[in-house]
């Protein structure tokens, strides 16, 4: 058993080390030695955890941490560069005061790892030996992108629609007695989706979702969703990239690392809007990097929906 663990723990800390690698990549600092002895990467076996992957700044002064228990899989391999976003934005930030050792707004911390993320093109994780030579057919495009879109664009209406309904109990416009009717009405609206049967007043449908008793804001999310592809379309023109958007990775380019450093560094320091300037020229939210990336399969789209009518 011993064996065993100190087998999951070498693969768990093989996979952080190849996360750490993108981000030095970018000429960003190495993790601190604290991290390699302090994050919590595999599931003890002595206690009760919570598993659910987070990033910790424990004293705002360079004791940075992840809590994981990560398997060998897909999902935990991209989610360890997410949570290293975190980590970085800590770092970069540490020699800040406190008061401004933060986002540059709620959604930025959320969009960072994210970022990094878009860049695991096939092209990557073949040049780091994780997959075969990629095979670039139209098909398999439309199918990654199909895959990705599912993800980051369908959670938009529903990333909008949890706060909407947080704010309308807050401000009083949606009172007790009808919490699960306003729940299913904003679910229709923005989502188009239904309950399979009527659900009536008896049931608190919101309380499902982790957030709502939780109490965490959730615009974060929404903003992250659109920032992400802002930042990574900056970071791909400052790294000279040029071609289809969703193909750009900017690892390993400096220029590229260089921006995404400098507007870490500035934390919650500047209004958000000087800080997204700095990055990608505006300092306004802006979805045409969404389009940008999914051109392919917008235009796969247009074609399989000619002469239907979409919407509800
Ligand atoms: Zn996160």
């Amino acid at each position: 058993m011993r064996l065993e663990r100190e087998a999951d723990l070498a693969v768990a800390r093989g996979m952080t080390e190849r996360a750490e690698d993108f981000y030095t990549s970018l000429g960003m600092p190495k993790l601190p030695a604290s991290f390699w002895d302090k994050a919590q990467l595999v599931k003890p076996r002595d206690r009760d955890v919570v598993c659910h992957a987070s990033a910790w700044d424990m004293n705002l002064a360079g004791d940075v941490r992840i809590k994981m228990c990560i398997k060998p899989n897909e999902e935990d391999f991209t989610t360890i560069y997410h949570e290293l976003g975190h980590v970085y934005y800590y770092l970069a930030y540490n020699d800040l005061p406190p008061l401004f050792q933060s986002g540059a707004n709620d959604g930025f911390h959320e969009a960072i790892g994210d970022t990094v993320v878009l860049s695991l093109t096939p092209d990557y994780l073949h040049s780091i030996g994780l997959v075969g030579k990629p095979r670039q057919s139209d098909q398999a495009v439309i199918n990654a992108q199909m895959r990705m879109a599912l993800a980051k664009v369908a959670f938009l209406p529903f990333g909008l629609m949890i706060d909407r309904w947080r704010w309308g109990v807050f401000d009083g416009s949606i009172t007790p007695d009808r919490y699960n009717e306003a729940w299913w009405a904003l679910k229709a609206q923005y989502q188009g989706v239904a309950p399979v049967q009527m659900r009536g007043e008896d049931y608190f449908d919101a309380g499902a979702k982790y957030h709502v008793p939780g109490n965490t804001p959730y615009t974060r999310y929404f903003l992250a969703h659109i920032l992400q592809f802002q930042f990574y379309r900056a970071l791909c023109d400052a790294a000279g990239y040029q071609g289809p958007l969703h193909q750009c990775s900017f690892y390993g380019n400096k220029e590229a690392g260089q921006k995404f450093w400098s507007m870490l560094k500035k934390g919650q320091s500047q209004p958000w809007p000087e800080t997204l300037k700095e990055l990608t020229g505006s300092g306004e939210l802006d979805a045409t990097a969404i389009l940008d990336y999914f051109a392919p399969l917008q235009a796969w789209l247009k074609e399989q929906n000619q002469g239907r009518s979409c919407g509800w």
